[in-house]
C-alpha cells in the first residue's frame, strides 16, 4: 500500500459498512483478494434483516433450508476465516468526497480508507401495532417471495394499497386459499393495471377504510384486530398470516447528502456496476435495489462491489505510483 505524505498514518484499502448478505459477501471476496477489509457490522443490528426471520428456504446451498440467524453467522465466520476485520460498531459519520475517506465509528474512532462500500440495506416500514414485532417470522411477514410458500391453503391478509401490495397479494394467491387486502383508504394507490388485476382475482377480497390495530396469536398469528378509519369502529379478521406491504426505506441517512440517490431513494450506481456518484465509494445490496430485495441478490451485489473495489484500487494505486518521481539516474561520467 502506498501512503503519501498528505495522508494519515494508517490508510486502509477498504471499509465496508453493513453486515447483511451484501456486506459479508463483499468481505469474503475482498479478504480473499488480500485487501484486508474492515467491516462495521452495526452495533445492535449485526447480520442485517435475516436476523429477524426464522427459516430461509430460498438461499441456494441449503436444501433443507436454514434459519436466518444461522445463515448470517455462517457468512460472518466465512469472512472471518479469510481475515476480514469484523467490528461490531456503527458508522456514525462519513466524509466521502475526498481521496482518503473518513469514517467515524460509534466508539469515536476515525478510520481512513481509500474505498468504502455502503451496504446498509433497507428497512421495511412497520405497522407499529401491538403483536407485530413479537409475531414477526411467526405469521407476520414483509416479503411474499420469501414466505408465501409457508401459507399453502391458508387464509391470510395483505396490508397496503400500492403497487407492491397488489403484487404481493397476487403472488400470494398461488398459495393461500384466500387473501384479504386491508387498505386505510376507500381506493387504491396502485396503478390501474395492478388494481384491475387484483380486483379480478377470485381469491382476493378487499376491506376498505380499515387499519390494523393489533396482531394477535399465541406463538403464531391467528387474528387481526381492525379499526374503521372513518368511523373508528372495531372489528376482527381471523387469518394465519399478515403481509405488511406499506413500503420500505433505503438506509441512506448517513450519506444521502454526499452521493446521488435515485427517485426511489436508493443509492444511484452506474449501470450494472456498484460505482456511486463519488470515486472510491461503492454500494451493494438492498440500499441500491428498489426492485428485488432478496438475500441472494444482495449477496450477488456484494460480490460485484468487491470486484469493482479491487479493480478501482489497482487502477488508483497504479496511477499514484506513476506520479511518484523516479530518482534521476546519474549518467555523467565519474570524475577520475
Ligand atoms: C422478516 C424478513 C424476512 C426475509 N426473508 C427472506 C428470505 O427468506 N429470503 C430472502 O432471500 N430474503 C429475505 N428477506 C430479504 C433479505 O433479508 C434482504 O433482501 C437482505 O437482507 C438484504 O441484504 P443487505 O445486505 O443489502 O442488507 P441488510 O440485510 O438489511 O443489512 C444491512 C446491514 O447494514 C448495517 N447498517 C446499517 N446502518 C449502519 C451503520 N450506520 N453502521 C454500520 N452498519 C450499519 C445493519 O446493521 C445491517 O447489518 C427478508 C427480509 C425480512 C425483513
Amino acid at each position: 500500500m502506498i501512503v503519501t505524505e498528505q495522508t494519515p498514518d494508517q490508510v486502509h484499502d477498504v471499509v465496508i459498512i453493513g453486515s447483511g448478505p451484501a456486506g459479508y459477501t463483499a468481505a469474503v471476496y475482498m479478504a480473499r483478494a488480500n485487501l484486508n477489509p474492515i467491516i462495521l457490522t452495526g452495533s445492535v443490528t449485526a447480520g442485517g434483516e435475516l436476523m429477524n426471520t426464522t427459516e430461509v428456504e430460498n438461499f441456494p446451498g441449503f436444501p433443507e433450508g436454514i434459519m436466518g440467524p444461522d445463515l448470517m453467522m455462517n457468512m460472518e465466520q466465512q469472512a472471518r476465516r479469510f481475515g476480514a476485520d469484523i467490528r461490531h460498531e456503527d458508522a456514525t459519520e462519513l466524509l466521502l468526497d475526498q481521496p482518503i475517506k473518513q469514517i467515524t465509528t460509534g466508539a469515536g474512532d476515525v478510520l481512513h480508507s481509500r474505498a468504502v462500500v455502503l451496504a446498509t440495506g433497507s428497512a421495511y416500514r412497520e405497522l407499529g401495532v401491538p403483536g407485530e414485532k413479537a409475531l414477526s417470522g411467526h405469521g407476520v411477514s414483509w416479503c411474499a417471495t420469501c414466505d408465501g410458500f409457508f401459507f399453502r391453503e391458508q387464509n391470510i391478509a395483505v396490508v397496503g394499497g400500492g403497487d407492491s401490495a397488489m403484487e404481493e397479494a397476487l403472488f400470494l394467491t398461488k398459495f393461500a386459499s384466500k387473501v384479504t387486502v386491508l387498505h386505510r383508504r376507500g381506493e387504491l394507490r396502485a396503478s390501474q393495471i395492478m388494481a384491475d388485476r387484483a380486483k379480478a382475482n377470485e381469491k382476493i377480497e378487499f376491506i376498505w377504510n380499515t387499519e390494523v390495530a393489533e396482531v394477535q396469536g399465541e406463538g403464531k398469528v391467528s387474528r387481526l384486530l381492525l379499526r374503521d378509519t372513518t368511523t373508528g369502529e372495531p372489528s376482527s379478521l381471523d387469518v394465519t398470516g399478515v403481509f405488511v406491504a406499506i413500503g420500505h426505506d433505503p438506509r441512506t441517512e448517513l450519506f444521502k447528502d454526499q452521493i446521488t440517490l435515485t427517485e426511489e431513494g436508493t443509492a444511484w450506481v452506474e449501470g450494472r456496476t456498484s460505482r456511486t456518484s463519488l470515486p472510491g465509494v461503492f454500494a451493494a445490496g438492498d440500499v441500491l435495489d428498489p426492485t428485488y430485495r432478496q438475500a441472494i441478490t444482495a449477496a450477488g451485489s456484494g460480490c460485484v462491489a468487491a470486484l469493482d473495489v479491487e479493480h478501482w484500487l489497482a487502477d488508483t494505486l497504479n496511477s499514484e505510483a506513476a506520479k511518484v518521481p523516479t530518482p534521476p539516474t546519474n549518467t555523467a561520467p565519474v570524475p577520475s
